[in-house]
């Protein structure tokens, strides 16, 4: 682990500068083990951007070349593409200037005591928590709405792409017992936050686990109390109503700081 500057950051809140970090790490480093895509993993890549195009709640030149990639992806007809011309797209050799994705990650709220701890997963989780949330926040009553477009493409980009193969087969069991069922928006939300919590408790006490970032049953009372009740039984029950409100809130693109953005 080598010593790096320590970022000051406030722990109960997101920061733009995780997720531009994931998706740099998502889309140059990860996709970059593919020489070239196709089938099932074509298909995930396709879902992926497009959800990214659609939900990420991010600075104008950031979604700019989401849009971008995400058109160009949408017109490629063939069976297969080449990682070079995704990777020529997204940097924009086509001179749109505006459209850009910050090189590099510097994370903040996903930092970690040592440099191998945290990152990426942490800022994979706090991207597709906040996806999930602004597709709720996006959506037009009344209208038809995928409910659980995000999850598919979630889904999708961890089976053909995440790195970390365990957490994959992990993700993917939960996926198939339970995420058909989820059949509203705010379904979806409360999905991923519960799957969450399923990982961070089948994790703690583990070598991967930060000293200095305990895995917990997130949020703790401190961070929502309403979110925390007890049964007559005595049990610990949680208030779903008071999560969804809470998760809404906490992940919403309005909360998100914009401090060491590069
Ligand atoms: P993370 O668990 O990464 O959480 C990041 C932040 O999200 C937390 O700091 C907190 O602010 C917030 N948060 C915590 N819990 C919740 C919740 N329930 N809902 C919403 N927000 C929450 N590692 C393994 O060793 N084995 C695995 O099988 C495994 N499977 C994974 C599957 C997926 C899909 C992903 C993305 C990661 C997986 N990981 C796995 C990595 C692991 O879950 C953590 O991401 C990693 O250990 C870093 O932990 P962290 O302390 O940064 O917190």
């Amino acid at each position: 682990s080598t010593l790096q500057e320590w970022r000051q950051f406030n722990k109960t809140s997101v920061y733009m500068s995780d997720l531009e970090s994931a998706l740099h790490y998502s889309l140059r480093v990860e996709l970059s083990g593919h020489i070239s895509i196709s089938g099932n993993d074509l298909t995930a890549l396709k879902k992926y951007i497009n959800v990214l195009a659609k939900y990420f709640p991010g600075r104008p030149s950031v979604k700019s070349a989401l849009k971008t990639v995400d058109s160009w992806l949408q017109q490629q007809k063939g069976t297969e593409i080449k990682y070079s011309n995704f990777r020529d797209v997204l940097d924009n050799t086509v001179q749109t200037s505006d459209a850009v994705l910050p090189e590099g990650v510097q994370w903040v709220g996903c930092q970690g005591s040592q440099s191998h701890y945290r990152g990426y997963p942490c800022a994979f989780w706090t991207l597709f928590h906040v996806l999930t949330v602004q597709a709720k926040e996006m959506a037009i009553p009344g209208t038809f709405n995928m409910h659980s477009e995000v999850l598919q493409a979630m889904r999708g980009y961890v089976s053909s792409f995440f790195g970390c193969r365990p957490c994959a087969t992990h993700f993917e069991s939960m996926a198939q017992e339970s995420m058909d069922h989820v059949t509203t928006l705010s379904a979806a939300v409360l999905w991923l936050w519960s799957r969450h919590n399923r990982v961070n408790n089948r994790l703690a006490g583990d070598l991967s686990e930060d000293p200095h970032f305990p895995k917990i049953q997130w949020p703790s009372p401190e961070l929502c109390p309403s979110c925390h009740g007890l049964k007559k039984t005595g049990e610990h029950h949680w208030d779903q109503g008071e999560v969804l409100t809470f998760l809404r809130n906490y992940f919403s693109s309005t909360h998100i700081l914009m401090d060491y953005l590069q």
